[in-house]
């Protein structure tokens, strides 16, 4: 027999989920499931999403890993457990299916960092000095900024993409520490733009040296939205899926992964015989997606993602060149 929900969730500490709220989740997910069949619905979830949520997930990833499985499947209906942009992302790649998002106020700090007016704007000054510049783009931007840039990445391939070029000067938006991340390991003009993750952005090297004392043994995981000082503590920097892949397959037996705190809950549950020690932040809005929404979503296939053809249209070219290169 497989593992329970009460026992999957019991992994990320005792008492955390008391046995009434496990039925109740119990419940829903089984509705889930069924809805999930009746209208052909594929859910993609994003690494930091509630543990319960990976429970109905059809596929869990990171931003590249869910665009590129967003462009694969064909199914009618996509229910996006995630952040707004990242639904936007689903919709442009799959322009034909109905794209949900279970709460559409879950956005995210980044991608509220840059208008596409604000970018136009800043490109166009910054030509008059580098006329050979290029706009590029975090995955973490509304569909409007990616339709104006022209080519998008994302944390695990920034620096390949970027190198990748031909343009000698970047405007890298909207993430400053990504941004110094990339030119620390690319010999390119980077201009960052002035945005920030809330979540990333916090953490501090104390919160890692604490840790660090009381577990020296322990690898250092570290997201690249940290700040340089956070990174420079890193034994390894690497995208959400890239800790889970690192921490599967390392001969360590602890780690300290700082980035946001649902992906340490995920490791908990998935690497049971390892040890995470958690040097992280909680998002507000990954964590407003829940499983009563979810079923309420399928229950009303709403509300859904509606973008124009054309932003779809110029926002897939900035994504499939990234696809391309990546
Ligand atoms: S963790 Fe940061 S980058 Fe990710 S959705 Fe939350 S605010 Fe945005």
């Amino acid at each position: 027999m497989g593992v329970t929900l009460e026992e999957k969730l019991s992994r990320l500490g005792a008492g955390l989920y008391d046995a009434e709220t496990v039925a109740e989740l119990e419940r829903d997910l089984e509705e889930i499931r069924l809805l999930k069949k009746k209208h052909g619905a594929v859910l993609l979830a994003h690494n930091y999403q509630r543990p319960e949520i990976f429970e109905v997930a059809d596929f869990v990833g990171d931003s590249l890993e869910l665009a590129r499985k967003a462009a694969e499947v064909s199914a009618p209906v996509i229910v996006f457990c995630g952040v707004h942009f990242m639904a936007e992302t689903a919709k442009i790649l799959c322009p034909e299916s109905r794209v949900l998002l279970p709460n559409l106020a879950a956005g995210c700090s980044l991608a509220e960092a840059a208008t596409a007016e604000a970018v136009r704007r800043k490109a166009a000054e910054l030509r008059k000095d580098y006329p050979d510049l290029a706009v590029v783009s975090y995955v973490n931007t509304t569909a409007e900024v990616k339709a104006v840039s022209d080519v998008c990445v994302t944390s695990a391939n920034a620096v390949k993409i970027v190198n990748a070029l031909p343009n000698e000067t970047i405007l890298f938006l909207p993430d400053r520490n990504l941004a110094a991340y990339v030119a620390k390991n690319s010999k390119k003009r980077i201009i960052p733009w002035e945005g920030d993750c809330y979540v990333h952005h916090q953490l501090a090297p104390k919160d890692i040296l604490e840790t660090r004392k009381a577990f020296p043994k322990a690898k250092v995981l570290v997201h690249p939205e940290c700040r340089t000082d956070v990174l420079d503590l890193a034994d390894a920097i690497l995208s959400t899926s890239g800790m889970i892949r690192y921490a599967q397959e390392s001969d360590a037996e602890e780690f300290i992964v700082v980035t946001e705190c649902g992906l340490s809950d995920r490791l908990m549950i998935e690497v049971p015989h390892k040890r995470f020690y958690k040097s992280c932040n909680l998002c507000k809005y990954m964590k407003m997606i829940t499983v009563p929404d979810t079923r309420r979503t399928l229950e009303r296939l709403a509300p859904e993602i509606r973008l124009s053809r054309e932003v779809m249209d110029a926002a897939r070219r900035t994504i499939t060149r990234m696809l391309e290169l990546a």
